[in-house]
């Protein structure tokens, strides 16, 4: 035992049989605190900032949340079956809070999705669409793309636009809030400011033992049932129990920049050209054809005076990570900050409006971070105990990569159901909990 958990067993608390203790409060932690309340079971979830956030994975107000997905039909569920769970959280807490009005659009803002590819991608792309129920409409030429959405496809460039209901953007700090609340609505407890500092597991009383500091106190919670969904910091915490996954979940640094059109150019814009901006956010462009060209780009936020401020980032830009803690506070580079202006430039040209490169004005921009499984799968499911089964005990949640918030539900969900035993009829469900769950982790790791 670590002299650091010596001191802490010093002030060891009862054990709570039936509680869960969920450690991480992130989009993956928080849905799986909510799912299992929902389902009757005591959480205690553990997250070490405040309740505000700062950092995270999770952090920020927009993600994309998108039905279709070219290569895989796993995704697409997680979206849609996410969009129901929302669905379902949004009744309980507008029954139990009549005081306050909670709605679909607190977390979702529907918005044509765009997509801009090369059109070499277009035979998989209607193979995609035919097995997903996605509305859609695709420009594949220079003629179509000026005919239906008068856009400047160059050639041998498609844009295809998906229409779903609740397809747009996914706002993970209001759906966070939204959760914490329904677990204490349920008499879970969310405790914020507390650090995980290190985890034990007992063989004697068979159970683990968590060194946390809160409020400068070192404390110990002791439980027998554990989740783990701490997103970047899964590997390095869970070490002592899970050693493999600090090679099996990467942290990758992700740089992104906040731009805004110069607000006197902006007001130039006629309406039709302003909705026009603002329907062809999100978008994701992988036209240039290569890994290092491929945008997000979205509306994050309007600033006071109704400007949009547009989000731009790329998940294949991103980079290994040396100090975990430090890299919220790394700078962009030069090169980061000119790319970002020039995708966000080039896409205004793309959509015909009138806004040149010199219009764009930064506003802001950090590093964040997210992590990978190398296949860029996420993994949930229990860990592994020592003659190669399943530890019912303990589930993760990780390697969330850069899809992981419109399907958070659906993992909350399944990461539940692991404790739970609930199951579902519907095939898909199987589908995704086999790609994600313990047969896969096996042969990841032997
Ligand atoms: C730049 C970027 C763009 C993205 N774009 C999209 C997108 O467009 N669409 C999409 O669907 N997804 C997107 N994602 C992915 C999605 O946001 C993530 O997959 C998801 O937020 C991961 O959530 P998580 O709970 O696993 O991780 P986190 O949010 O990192 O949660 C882990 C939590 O654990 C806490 N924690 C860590 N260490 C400790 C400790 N020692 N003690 C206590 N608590 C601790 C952290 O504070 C954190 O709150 C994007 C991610 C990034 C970074």
């Amino acid at each position: 035992m670590t002299p650091f958990l010596l001191l802490a067993c010093q002030e060891s608390s009862e054990v709570d049989s039936d509680e869960i203790v969920v450690m991480g409060g992130g989009l993956m932690g928080s849905a799986t605190a909510w799912q299992l309340s929902k389902q009757g079971y005591q959480v205690r979830l553990i997250e070490k900032q405040d309740s505000i956030y700062t950092q995270g994975s999770s952090f920020g107000e927009a993600r994309i949340a998108r039905s279709n997905n070219r290569g895989n039909d796993i995704w697409s569920y997680l979206h849609n079956r996410s969009v129901r769970e929302v669905q379902d959280l949004v009744d309980f807490l507008d029954e139990n809070e009549p005081e306050a009005k909670h709605v679909m659009e607190d977390i979702y803002t529907t918005s044509p999705v765009t997509y801009v590819g090369r059109t070499r991608i277009h035979d998989r792309l209607l193979a995609s669409l035919e097995r997903q129920a996605v509305k859609y409409d695709m420009a594949t030429s220079p003629l179509e793309g000026k005919e239906m959405y008068n856009v400047e496809l160059p050639d041998s460039v498609l844009m295809q636009r998906e229409y779903n209901l609740h397809s747009g953007m996914i706002n993970p700090q209001a759906l966070i809030q939204k959760l914490h609340q329904a677990i204490r609505n349920k008499g879970g407890r969310v405790e914020y400011g507390t650090k995980i500092r290190g985890i034990e597991y007992n063989a004697e009383t068979d159970l683990y033992d968590l060194a946390v500091v809160k409020d400068q106190q070192e404390q110990q919670i002791r439980t027998r049932k554990l989740v783990s969904a701490l997103g970047p910091y899964t590997g390095s915490i869970l070490k002592p129990l899970a050693p493999y996954l600090d090679t099996l979940i990467n942290p990758q640094r992700v740089f992104l920049a906040f731009f805004r059109v110069d607000p006197k150019v902006y007001q130039t814009l006629s309406p039709e050209q302003q909705k026009k901006l603002q329907e062809f956010y999100p978008v994701i462009n992988s036209s240039k054809g290569t890994r290092a060209g491929s945008f997000f780009s979205m509306i994050e936020y309007f600033d006071p005076e109704g400007n949009p401020i547009i989000k731009i980032g790329g998940h294949f830009q991103r980079s290994d990570i040396d100090e975990l803690d430090q890299v919220w506070q790394k700078e962009l580079k030069q090169e980061e900050l000119d790319w970002s202006l020039n995708s966000t430039a080039g896409y205004m040209q793309m959509l015909s409006l009138p806004i040149k490169r010199e219009d764009i004005q930064f506003v802001d921009g950090y590093s964040c971070v997210y992590s990978l499984t190398a296949s860029e799968v996420p993994i949930v499911s229990p860990i592994i105990a020592d003659n190669r089964s399943p530890n019912p005990n303990v589930v993760i949640l990780g390697g969330m990569s850069g899809v992981g918030a419109k399907g958070a539900m659906t993992y909350g969900l399944i990461a539940a159901d692991l404790f739970t035993q609930r199951e579902e009829r519907d095939s898909m469900y199987w589908v995704v909990k086999e790609a994600l769950g313990f047969a896969r982790l096996l042969e990841d790791v032997y």
